[in-house]
């Protein structure tokens, strides 16, 4: 049997047939209770739909509102962007489209707060017209009925979903397989866990075959930080070390560092660097191990080199800290790091 048909004989048996915009059908009605939907459960969406009904019965009154009052009647609905595109979207329908409201796909998506799914399911389910919906719900039941590994929102698997969704759609009784479809999500396969064995579609799931259900829909992907490699050039002579302080922008912005070089530098390379930028002359070199620090955007791979100098120079920029005085200076967790592996007491610092 086909899916559809499935999802049609489930929906005559236990679809929802007696909620309140199920009842006198109209293309104000649909839209209303669509909208509500949207991001909210039906139980809470009920008695809200009924008190706007009561209040803005027709689309010229919800047009002839004032916004407080529409925003009033939301109250404790959450989302309240939804409440002032609806009321927004009465006015363009009075004045762009003379109070007819649009039963073409491209003019409802014009009206604010309509997108191509919603759009589809007011033309579905108010005007009995062929098209097709991709919402949440019907993400997620896609996404396991096909056993679809990858992120619903991502560009292919979206553009994957939507065709689906479409070949899914059938010609008769579009109406009922919309909220079929829906309903079969938001009840049934359920996020986290599905109720699998209530399900109508069970026998040609995917996902329920590989036992994988409950891990689709994939999350969207975390995105990974890039990482950035320098050396860390551990200067000293006797007790000091000898530290430079940021530039106030950028990371650790003021505090105490040890220079930084670019993560290539060659050991003669090094050498050079040393005399001409700090007047030192590096009697050792010795490199440590690469350790890894992360920041919110960035891994920060981290070089050390140590260098024994021959005596030390003046410093305009920077200052020989020897940690066993009793000075008290910003330092980078990384560094205080470095300076604790040559066994000095950096307890003083911050
Ligand atoms: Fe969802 Fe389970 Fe039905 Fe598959 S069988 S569509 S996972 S409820």
């Amino acid at each position: 049997m086909q899916i559809h048909r499935e999802i049609l004989d489930w929906f005559d048996q236990h679809g929802r047939k007696h909620l309140p915009w199920q009842q006198d059908k109209t293309p104000y009605r649909v839209w209303v209770s669509e909208i509500m939907l949207q991001q909210t459960q039906v139980a809470t969406v009920i008695a809200y739909f009924e008190r706007f009904m009561q209040r803005f019965p027709t689309l010229e009154s919800l047009a002839l509102a004032k916004e407080d009052d529409v925003l009033h009647l939301w109250s404790g609905l959450g989302y309240y962007t939804r409440a002032r595109n609806l009321h927004r979207a009465a006015i363009m329908v009075m004045e762009t489209f003379q109070g007819e409201f649009p039963s073409d796909l491209e003019s409802l998506q014009q009206l604010p707060g309509i997108g191509r799914s919603t759009a589809a399911a007011i033309l579905a389910i108010a005007f009995q017209k062929r098209a097709t919906i991709l919402d949440g719900n019907v993400k997620r039941v896609l996404s396991r009925l096909y056993a679809i590994e990858t992120w619903p929102d991502e560009k292919e698997t979206l553009n994957t979903l939507w065709d689906l969704a479409e070949k899914l759609t059938p010609i008769q009784r579009v109406n009922d397989y919309t909220q079929a479809i829906m309903d079969i999500g938001a009840t049934i396969c359920v996020r986290g866990k599905p109720l699998c064995e209530d399900c109508p579609v069970k026998r040609k799931c995917a996902a329920k075959k590989l036992n994988i259900a409950a891990t689709l829909p994939k999350p969207r992907p975390r995105k990974i930080p890039p990482a950035r490699s320098v050396m860390l050039l551990v200067l000293q002579h006797e007790d000091a070390v000898l530290l430079e302080k940021r530039p106030a922008r950028g990371i650790w912005g003021g505090l105490w560092s040890l220079p930084e070089v670019a993560s290539n530098m060659h050991m003669s390379a090094l050498k050079k660097y040393c005399r001409e930028t700090f007047n030192l002359t590096a009697t050792e070199i010795q490199h440590g191990e690469t350790f890894r620090h992360t920041f919110t955007h960035f891994h920060l791979d981290i070089l050390p080199v140590f260098i024994e100098c021959k005596a030390r120079a003046d410093a305009p920029n920077g200052i020989w800290y020897n940690p066993r005085a009793a000075r008290k200076i910003g330092l980078p967790a990384p560094v205080k790091k470095l300076l604790e592996l040559l066994h000095v007491n950096t307890s003083d610092s911050l």
